[in-house]
């Protein structure tokens, strides 16, 4: 309209002052056809070119009555929509604004828990299905926040990943797990690989392998010991580059492992072109193995993809024996899960160790009998 102001704010984000409006569905119909007219795509030197929008809207004085937080919080739900995916527009909540503030919060208390060393390690064994002894361990963050108590890494590692701190604390694990390794080591005890959880981020960052192998060799560690898990997620972008990470990773020696495998885009081209030793069938087709045939059709054929594929399976999330004699009928080699142990400390897992020197019958299918009596 005649009298509407559209302002640029700096680099590509403007704004657009709308008065007078009768209520905020007038301001969508505005932020559609915006959408609508620059995804029109035009000539540039005779190349077709696209621009793709994303908008935030706040509304006075609903939302806000200080233009400065009107403009701030219009810039959060613009932000918002961009991750809806582009060419989207979204209405600023106090939802939003409450969720940024959590997460500052919670990226600053990382920042801090990182500086302090106050996050620790607990360990959950992995067990051969055919022997019934520990076949290797998977180590999983933990963290004790000083007010709120324990929080999941389910929650804080998204944030580490969005604000970058999962590299120092992705360092952090590395080292700490070369340390315990040697504590056991330190007591004459057999040791079995220890699977590290890498997200993207870390994956991603230049001369990763680099500092793998650098973490390892001052530790003495040897590469065969360690095992990465990615998910399915990262293996779908930049192949290239992708496998040329793999590869310098599978050069030092350290195993690889696909996560919650048959969640993610499986696109199952990957799992030719990449050296991948292990697939780690996800704990929900585990779960849901006693009352859906679906699940139980899927690890079915996640085992024998791997089989003709020669990869190595660990059934993740056993929690039942029946869930185990599936597993054990299938061909599975490898489980994981709170039958066999919870995740633990480094001390607990010593009596786990142990049983690998001796004969049967083996602590873990003692464990086992100890909880079917239970
Ligand atoms: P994940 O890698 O899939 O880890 C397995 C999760 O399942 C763990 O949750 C584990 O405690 C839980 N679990 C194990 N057995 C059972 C079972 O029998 N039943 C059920 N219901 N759950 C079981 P946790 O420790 O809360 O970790 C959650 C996620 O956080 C992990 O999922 C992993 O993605 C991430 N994570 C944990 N530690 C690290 C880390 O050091 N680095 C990175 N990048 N991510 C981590
Ligand atoms: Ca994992
Ligand atoms: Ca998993």
């Amino acid at each position: 309209r005649a009298g509407d102001v559209l302002a640029r704010l700096g680099g590509d984000e403007f704004a657009v002052l709308l008065e007078g409006l009768s209520g905020a569905l007038e301001a969508e119909l505005v932020a559609r056809s915006i959408l609508e007219v620059v995804a029109e795509p035009f000539q540039v030197d005779g190349r077709e070119v696209k621009v793709t929008t994303s908008i935030g809207i706040s509304v006075y004085p609903n939302d806000n009555n200080d233009t400065g937080t009107l403009l701030k919080n219009a810039d959060i739900a613009m932000y918002q929509a961009k991750e809806k995916g582009r060419n989207n527009f979204k209405f600023f909540t106090e939802r939003m604004h409450d969720d940024l503030v959590a997460y500052h919060e919670l990226e600053r208390d990382i920042r801090e828990a990182i500086s302090t060393e106050s996050f620790r390690l607990v360990f959950q064994p992995k067990v051969n299905l055919i022997t019934r002894k520990l076949q290797g361990l998977e180590a999983l963050l933990r963290w004790q926040h000083p007010d709120r108590g324990k929080v999941s890494p389910m929650e804080f590692i998204p944030v580490a990943e969005q604000s970058g701190h999962i590299v120092p604390l992705g360092n952090w694990v590395f080292n700490e797990v070369c340390r315990t390794i040697n504590r056991w080591k330190a007591r004459g005890l057999p040791v079995v690989p220890v699977a590290i959880n890498v997200s993207a981020r870390q994956f991603q960052q230049p001369d990763f392998y680099r500092r793998v192998a650098n973490t390892l060799s001052r530790h003495a560690i040897d590469p065969a010991l360690i095992e990465i898990e990615l998910t399915e997620g990262l293996l779908m972008e930049d192949t290239a580059s992708v496998q040329r990470s793999l590869q310098q990773l599978k050069d030092i020696g350290v195993r690889i492992s696909i996560d919650d495998f048959g969640t993610g885009h499986s696109c199952l081209n990957y799992l030719r072109r990449f050296p991948i030793d292990v697939l780690k069938i996800d704990k929900s087709f585990v779960h849901d193995v006693d009352h859906t045939d679906d699940s139980a059709i899927i690890i079915d054929a996640i085992i024998s993809l791997a089989r003709s594929l020669q990869l190595d399976t660990v059934a993740e999330g056993v929690e039942t024996r029946e869930q185990l004699n599936f597993l054990v009928d299938r061909g599975c080699q490898v489980a994981q899960g709170f039958l066999f142990g919870q995740p633990m400390q480094a001390r607990d897992v010593l009596p786990f160790l142990e049983d690998l020197i001796e004969d049967d019958p083996g602590f873990v299918t003692s464990r086992l009998a100890a909880s079917e009596i239970a």
